[in-house]
This record gives C-alpha cells, structure tokens and sequence, in this order.
C-alpha cells in the first residue's frame, strides 16, 4: 500500500500551489467574490497550463491524466477558495460525464473547446420543487421530429450566466414512464431563444454566480442528447458519483487553508502573555481539525482511486464528500473562534471562508441525502 503522490503528482501539486500564490491568492478570491466578478483570465490561464485537457483521452486532445490529478489541482485551488476551485473543478462534473456516455462528435464539438478554455459545462438538475428529491423534475423536452422543444424552470444552476457556458440538462422526455426513467440529458446552450438565466443573490458563490434559468419552447437538436433516449437517471447517477469526488477534494483544501490561516493567528496572537495557541482548549480544537482533514482528504483519495478503477464509488464518494463537506464547515467555524473579533470583521479571509463554507453541506445533495446513501449502502432503509 502505498499513500504518496507519483512524482509527476508531486509536480502537478506544487505548480498548483505556486499557481493560487501568484494568481489567486484568497485575498484576491475576497476580492472578486465581493464585486462580483468572474477573472475570465483565470480559466484561461488553466487552459494554458494544460489544465482543462487533463483527465481526458490523447485521441480527443488530451492529457491522458486522471480523476486522482483532477482531484489534486482541486484541492490547491481550494486553499483560494471553494469558488475558484470549482471554477476549475466544476467544468469537469458534466465533462466527464460527456466523455463517458457522448458521441465522439459531441466529445469534439464540446470538450474540445472546453479544453482550449472557451467554454465551460455547467451541470443543470435541480429545480424549484426538486433538490434533495432530483427524481421530481418536471422540465419537459417533447419530441419534435429533428429536435426537442424544452419548457421549464431550472435552480441553482452554478455558471449558467458565464461567457462559453453550455447548460447540460436533466429533462424529462418520457411523462407517463416511472419517475426516474423517463429522464434524458440535452446540452443547451443558454444564448437560445427561449432561454432566460436569472442570477440568484446569496450569501457567497458570487464569482462563479449560481442562476435560475427559464426554458420556454426552447429547440434543442437531437444531436445535443447525451446517453440513451430516458435512460438519463444512470447517467445522472455517474455524474453525481464524479461531483462527489471532485467537490470532496476542493473541500479538503479549503479546509486545510483554513487551517492553516487559523494556526498561524494561534500562533501569533498573544494573551495573558502567551500565544493563543498554547492554550489547551485551542491546541486540541487545531489538532482535533488537522486529524479531521487528513481523515477527509484519504477517503476523498480512497474514492478518486476506486473510480479511476472503474469499481463501484457511490458509497465511498458519500463518505468523503459528507467529511469533506463537514470538516470544511468545522474548520471555518473554529477558525473564526480562534481569530475571534478578528474574524468578525468582514475585511478578514476568514469571514470569507465561513461564508463560503455554509454551502458546502448543501450543494451537490446535502450532508443528509450523503447519510441516506451510506445507511441504505449498510442495508438500511433509509430516504
Ligand atoms: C450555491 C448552490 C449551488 C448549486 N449548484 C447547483 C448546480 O450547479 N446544479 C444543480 O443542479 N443544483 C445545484 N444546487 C442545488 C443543490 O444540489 C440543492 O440545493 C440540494 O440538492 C438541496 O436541495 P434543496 O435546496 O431543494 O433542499 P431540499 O431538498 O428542499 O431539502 C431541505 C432540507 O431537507 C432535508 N431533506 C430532504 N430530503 C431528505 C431526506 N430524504 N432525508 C433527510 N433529509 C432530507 C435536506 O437535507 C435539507 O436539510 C446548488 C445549490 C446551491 C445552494
């Protein structure tokens, strides 16, 4: 058994790290969460390095890399922030879904343009009165001859308001099938006619923008179907397994950034004439996290290795997004005990960090639905 990186891996790692140092600090992150702002030259920059065209096959133009390097650059990104890592990682969730079930005429049209850094796969499932309970989704694509004609309303659609967007979207194509079988995936384009993406306010997500996106007789080309006519549940399922992964890494890095952020104050910081950190109470909390994150950081490894495998990953991929989720949100907390008013002050990374942190339990299905997998992976009942 063997827990290290390769050296390529090592590299990989490094340059990632040098990468967030120079380009996107998480003060810079701060900075473009609060205008706002996309840094378009960000993206393109991980097209330069190669980064997009990583995990996928030389035939296509890629880099013949894997899940396990994905997972790596998402957790260096991740010390930035959640959003910025899944300005990289996120693309990756319906990409790779794409290179799994698409045709190779979709994986040229689609993920080579990915890959050159002008355009990104935004994954669309979840809508007003369908999240935890996906399954629910009512946005209808009818049968048209030569295309689809698609109404509907989508949720918390993350980056469907970017330039180069592509919209992969759950679409009930089958009414009268059982629930989870009459369901297919269209890519769509969100410069349509007929489609509106209406950004949503919250707390954080503001560099990426999360979006409700409006679908009236919208024309989808058969072409743009993606895996087999309502079998679009499996692929869902594979994509989730990916999403799990991917996000499970970029919470491992956060979470250690925050870490470490709130060591160096423990450090530093002085009361009763000594650091804050030679208290006991802080010391165990500090120590207590660092075992966490390493504990959330194997299992989201123990998952990209066993997908790469191409062996069953559902269960363990709950597992290390629920601790990957769940210590990132406990480090952003005890972070902001220990720089206490420091903290408070929304001028700190910190508050940043236990803003960003809240989603973390709730976006790519929620810390419960997580359980509910494993209880029902244990022989439980659980829903
Ligand atoms: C910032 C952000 C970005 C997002 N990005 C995307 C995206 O890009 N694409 C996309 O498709 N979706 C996206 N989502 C949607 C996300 O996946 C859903 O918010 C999530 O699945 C939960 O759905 P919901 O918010 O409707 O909560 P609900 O499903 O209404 O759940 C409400 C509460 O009930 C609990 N609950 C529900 N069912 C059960 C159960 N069976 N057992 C126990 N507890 C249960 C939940 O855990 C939660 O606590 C995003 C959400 C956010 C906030």
């Amino acid at each position: 058994m063997d827990f290290g990186l390769t050296d390529e891996q090592s590299l990989l790692q490094k340059t990632a790290r040098e990468f967030v140092t120079r380009t996107c600090p998480p003060e810079r992150a701060k900075e473009w969460d609060e205008s706002d702002t996309y840094p378009v030259e960000l993206f393109t920059a991980m097209a330069d390095l190669g980064w997009l065209s990583l995990p996928f096959p030389e035939s296509i133009g890629g880099a013949e890399g894997g899940i396990t390097e994905l997972c790596i650059l998402a957790e260096e990104l991740g010390r930035a922030s959640l959003d910025v890592a899944m300005c990289y990682a996120g693309t990756f969730i319906p990409g790779l879904t794409l290179l799994r079930w698409g045709t190779p005429e979709q994986h040229e049209r689609y993920l080579g343009e990915m890959m050159a850094g002008r355009a990104r796969l935004v994954v669309a499932m979840s809508e007003p009165d369908a999240g935890s309970d996906v399954a629910a989704l009512r946005t209808s694509a009818v049968d048209a001859g030569d295309h689809f004609v698609v109404n509907g309303q989508k949720a918390w659609c993350t980056g469907a308001g970017l330039p180069g967007s592509i919209i992969a979207m759950y679409v009930r194509t089958d009414p009268d099938a059982p629930r989870r079988r009459g369901l297919s995936l269209l890519l769509i384009d969100p410069n349509s006619p007929g489609v509106e993406v209406r950004r949503t306010p919250t707390l954080a997500r503001h560099i990426l923008g999360t979006n409700e996106v409006f679908l009236t007789d919208v024309r989808v080309p058969k072409e743009n179907l993606v895996g087999p006519l309502n079998g679009g549940w499996e692929v869902m399922l594979s994509g989730l397994d990916i999403e799990k992964i991917l996000m499970s890494a970029a919470y491992t890095g956060t979470a250690q950034a925050t870490l470490d952020e709130a060591l160096a104050y423990a450090r530093e910081r002085e009361a009763f004439g000594r650091p804050i950190g030679s208290f006991q109470s802080l010391a165990h909390a500090l120590a207590d996290l660092q075992t966490e994150i390493d504990a959330a950081r194997l299992l989201s490894y123990r998952a990209a290795w066993l997908l790469a495998a191409g062996r069953a990953c559902t269960r363990e991929g709950a597992m290390a997004k629920l601790k990957g989720s769940e210590t990132y949100v406990a480090a952003a907390r005890w972070g902001m005990q220990i720089l206490a008013g420091h903290g408070f002050s929304t001028e700190s990374v910190m508050s940043f960090r236990w803003r960003e942190s809240i989603v973390a339990t709730i976006s790519g299905g929620t810390s419960q639905i997580q359980r509910n997998a494993i209880a029902r992976s244990m022989g439980l009942r659980s829903s």
